[in-house]
């Protein structure tokens, strides 16, 4: 198994892709969003706006994922995916915010790439409750290493102290039982 938590700016990680909790429109916006564009350089929104829209200004539905490159980041490619705006759980938020996870895998893995970084999609502006969404998180990573190679590692991105210890907490608990 190869999962870690790592705690920082995501926009940092030298690995294969980020993964960006967009919005639909995929132009752009605040959270960690904002920081990838920053980061990546005029070219991300660029390369954003030639994708296609399925409808007016929709280029990814929520629980999909979009692929660009990562243009002035350190990391290769960055997956724009669109967690579930939290109500009250019982609009389909959790298997909406799974898809998020799983798709960007499957994505990763038909690209072979070997590591990727995810950021609690969902859980800023979204409203999505950290402690839900890091065991989705948790269960969705796990449960893919078990049947594939690849990506081979990784990185749940924890951006403050809090989130590092329930992100672990998450990991422990959906672990194998001792
Ligand atoms: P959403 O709209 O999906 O809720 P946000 O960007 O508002 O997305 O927040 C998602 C999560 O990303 C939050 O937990 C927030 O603390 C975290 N975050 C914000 N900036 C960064 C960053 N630079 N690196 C990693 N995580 C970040």
């Amino acid at each position: 198994m190869n999962i870690e938590v790592w705690q920082g700016d995501i926009t940092e990680l030298a690995v294969d892709v980020i993964v960006n909790a967009a919005n639909e429109t995929l132009l752009g916006g605040g959270g960690v969003d904002g920081a990838i564009h920053r980061a990546a350089g005029p070219g991300l929104l660029r390369e954003c706006e030639q994708l296609p829209e399925l409808r007016p200004g929709v280029r990814c539905p929520t629980g999909e994922v979009r692929a660009t490159g990562g243009h002035d980041l350190p990391a290769r490619h960055v997956f724009h995916t669109v967690g579930p705006v939290w109500r009250d759980g019982r609009h389909d938020e959790a298997a909406l915010l799974a898809n998020c996870y799983w798709q960007s895998l499957r994505l990763a893995e038909q690209m072979g790439l070997e590591s990727i970084a995810f950021p609690a999609i969902s859980c800023g502006v979204y409203g999505y409750p950290l402690h839900q969404a890091a065991v989705i998180a948790a269960t969705e990573t796990m449960t893919w290493q078990k049947s594939h190679a690849r990506p081979s590692r990784i990185v749940l991105v924890a951006y403050n102290a809090a989130a590092f210890k329930i992100y672990q907490q998450a990991l422990a608990n959906a672990g194998p039982a001792p």
